[in-house]
């Protein structure tokens, strides 16, 4: 296997940085986000090559059996999964990267060579392993729990008790504690401080996630996608790697931008949310009791408002995304927009399960940006809109968020949809959305609800306004 210098492996370490950065910034738009991916791709292609050629690096058969092995897997199970199961594909993926930072803390703990170091370097290296590992361990089993509860296997609900924060505290300052034993041990004799640590830092990482729920995910996922950069950033300074010191502080901080803009979009303190200190709990009060009576429609009458209506507003959720009916929803619009209408869509920050996940499959329809808006762009049209169909949405339209306190997405913005002349509801039951509230808008006078699948009563829809 040829060899490469220093220079040219730091220089390649450099094009593959600025590959990343010019990635993130691609992905921050629909229109460059495929390039955004491909700038990824050979960035990471370039940093692996480059550190597989490096100088002191053996077992390349190993390395490049397991690359294959874990490739194989990688796409087997991206071509498998469907869009609705991202978010717990991306949780579980953090959780590797967590499970990655601490095997690697270990094997630098156990390595000899470590031993070799003296004086502040070793108690540097020390403290970098023991960070390294606390970062990573939190991040997996916190991945772990989002995982669960995005794929409904835990529930989405947050379990808190009293003295949680507290608790959180103890159990820090205890892993202080326990650094200073370790960093003060002799040859490897620091392993028990270590183990104690990463169990105390793993339960740390399950009631962090617990504790935080229902309208309140959206954070947890780009928080842990926070924490993965910090925890691969970690596993750099232990490896004294200063690409993967780069990319995961790049993964790291755009994680904690994401996190910051998803609690303004929720209108909630990011301190609050991730130390779960009353996130999403509502005020424990008694729930306003919901007033009104359910009224439902069918597909021909629903094809008839639209056909008399003007204006039309569609806030899609995440049950759009469930039923795949992008596709027949475009050519709804396209239709009423021949007939001269004005169609546009309604984006709620937090609708679907993951960051711009309805963004996505929009633009996977090839519906136009121009008439797709963000939540704030449009609320203020609302009581100029004739009729409003709400598909597959549910929480970004629940009035209690604005009119209960005792909710638990009180405060969270939602999208006016109420406000509209009329109000179509297509879902397949009465059931609750994920932060599992009643949503008072199925109630309202204005408000009809239209049953079944997203996609079949669109197509439906769709056969009565072609007639
Ligand atoms: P919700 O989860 O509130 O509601 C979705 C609705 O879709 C359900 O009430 C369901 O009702 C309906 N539905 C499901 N399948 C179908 C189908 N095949 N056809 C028609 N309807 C269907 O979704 P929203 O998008 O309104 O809100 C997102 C929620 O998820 C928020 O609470 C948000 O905080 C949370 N979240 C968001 C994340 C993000 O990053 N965006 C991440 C994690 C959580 P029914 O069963 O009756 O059909």
């Amino acid at each position: 296997m040829i060899e490469i210098g220093k220079e040219i492996q730091t220089a390649a370490y450099l094009f593959a940085s600025i590959l990343f950065i010019l990635s993130l910034s691609g992905l921050s738009s629909q229109e460059s986000a495929k390039r955004g991916v491909l700038y990824g791709i050979v960035g990471m292609a370039i940093a692996i090559i480059a550190t597989l050629l490096g100088k002191g690096v053996g077992g390349h058969v190993y390395i490049i059996a397991a690359i294959a092995v874990a490739s194989v897997i990688g796409i087997l199970v991206a071509r498998k999964v469907e869009m609705t199961a991202m978010p717990q594909l991306v949780a579980i993926l953090h959780s590797f990267v967590g499970l990655a930072a601490v095997l690697v803390g270990f094997g630098s703990y156990l390595d000899p060579k470590t031993h070799t170091l003296t004086g502040a370097a070793h108690t540097i290296h020390l403290v970098e392993v023991f960070v390294g590992i606390f970062i990573g361990a939190i991040t997996l089993t916190g991945s772990i729990i989002a995982w669960g509860k995005l794929d409904g296997k835990v529930p989405s609900k947050p379990w808190s008790f009293k003295g949680l924060q507290l608790m959180n505290l103890l159990l820090l300052s205890a892993c202080i504690v326990l650094g200073v034993f370790f960093c003060k041990a002799e040859g490897t004799g620091g392993m028990v401080y270590l183990g104690i640590m990463t169990a105390i830092a793993s339960f740390i990482g399950v009631v962090l996630v617990m504790a935080i729920g229902g309208g309140d995910m959206p954070v947890v996922v780009s928080m842990l996608n926070s924490y993965s950069g910090w925890a691969a950033s970690a596993a750099g300074f232990m490896l004294g790697n200063d690409l993967l010191i780069v990319t995961g502080a790049l993964v790291g901080s755009s994680g904690a931008i994401l996190s910051m803009h998803m609690c303004h979009a929720m209108n909630r303190s990011f301190f609050s949310v991730i130390f779960a200190s009353g996130s999403g709990a509502g005020n424990g009060g008694e729930k306003k009791a919901i007033e009104g009576e359910v009224t439902a429609l069918n597909h021909e009458e629903v094809a008839g408002l639209l056909k008399e209506a003007r204006s039309v507003v569609i806030v899609p959720g995440y049950g759009m995304a469930v039923a795949k009916a992008q596709y027949p929803i475009y050519d709804m619009v396209q239709t009423l927009r021949k007939a001269g209408k004005n169609v546009r869509f309604a984006i709620h920050p937090v609708a679907g399960r993951l960051p711009g996940h309805m963004n996505v499959l929009l633009a996977e329809a090839n519906v136009p940006y121009d008439i797709v808006m963000e939540m704030d762009e449009i609320n203020d049209d609302m009581p100029d809109t004739d009729v409003v169909m709400v598909i597959g949405a549910n929480d970004v339209v629940n009035p209690s968020a604005q009119d209960d306190p005792a909710s638990s997405i009180y405060g969270m913005p939602v999208i006016e949809a109420w406000k509209a002349d009329k109000v179509i509801i297509m879902k397949r039951s009465m059931s609750a959305g994920y932060s599992g509230e009643d949503n008072p808008l199925f109630y309202k006078p204005n408000s009809e609800m239209l049953y079944g699948d997203a996609k079949a009563s669109v197509e439906k829809i769709l056969g009565f306004l072609k007639n």
